[in-house]
């Protein structure tokens, strides 16, 4: 039998944890939109300078109007794979707890490596499969899978270094979670920035990385997907050698 008293204390717990998710959310959002306007404002501001050198320069000076055209073209380039990647979080936080999807992973990990194979000729592919069913399920919408996936392998080979890149995928479980990892022989990641490449805008050594794109939101959307479904995600890594990234989800149909 509920009494009175005990439905009020129920639902007043129900709306305080109502009110702090609401909380952390807005918060969230609000750490987000300053993040970015950040973030945006160098790339803006370099794009600033080549214009105004244009302006002073660009008509008599042939080298310095291609310098500064290619220069523009590139910061415009960074800031819309920014807004692409910003766009994929806001999306994410949106459906924050609403999903319950299942994925196979072993039919998801296929085709996403075939399609892998066909835009990255040079790259070697390798898939370990050591699921003991097939048709082993995780708890996570196939589209976020295919992301968070995609987001890996595209690392695996942008920070492979010189020469063919090895991306290695391999499937594993235990009793409550579906295991995936890629693996790379890489550049890897010193110690220190280990502990940072999840957060948004994090971009290990700033020198090596001015050569190779990226915004530095990868990762930070895996984080995401990875506590949506409550999961997790890792990394294992030694410098000049490579990089393991292990992304956890928990089985589907486990009742
Ligand atoms: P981005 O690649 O756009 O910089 P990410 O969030 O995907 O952003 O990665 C953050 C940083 O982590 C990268 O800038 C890079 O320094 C490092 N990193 C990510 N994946 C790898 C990898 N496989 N090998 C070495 N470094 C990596």
């Amino acid at each position: 039998e509920i009494h009175s008293g005990d439905e009020i204390e129920e639902l007043a717990d129900v709306f305080n944890q109502m009110m702090s998710k609401t909380h952390d959310y807005i918060e969230g959002q609000e750490r987000f939109v300053s993040d970015v306007s950040h973030e945006l404002r160098t790339p803006l501001a370099v794009l600033d300078g080549h214009i105004n050198l244009l302006l002073r320069w660009g008509k008599d000076d042939p080298e310095q109007l291609v310098e500064s055209l290619e220069a523009s073209r590139h910061e415009i380039k960074k800031m819309s794979s920014m807004i692409q990647d910003m766009l994929d979080i806001s999306r994410l936080k949106q459906l924050d707890d609403f999903i319950t999807e299942e994925t196979v992973v072993e039919d998801s990990v296929t085709d996403l490596i075939n399609n892998m194979k066909m835009i990255h000729q040079t790259s070697e592919f390798t898939f370990e499969d050591k699921l003991d069913d097939p048709q082993a399920k995780a708890q996570i919408n196939q589209n976020h899978y295919i992301q968070a996936l995609t987001i890996l392998i595209d690392n695996a080979i942008k920070y492979s270094g010189e020469g063919e890149s090895f991306v290695k995928v391999t499937l594993s479980e235990n009793d409550k979670h579906i295991i995936t990892s890629v693996a790379d022989r890489g550049l890897g990641i010193c110690e220190e920035d280990k502990a940072h490449v999840f957060e948004r805008f994090f971009r290990a050594d700033k020198a090596r990385n001015r050569e190779i794109g990226g915004t530095g939101l990868g990762l930070s959307i895996i984080a995401n997907i990875a506590q949506i479904y409550h999961g997790s995600v890792s990394v294992e890594s030694e410098l000049g050698k490579g990089s393991v990234f292990t992304l956890v989800l928990p089985k589907a149909d486990l009742k």
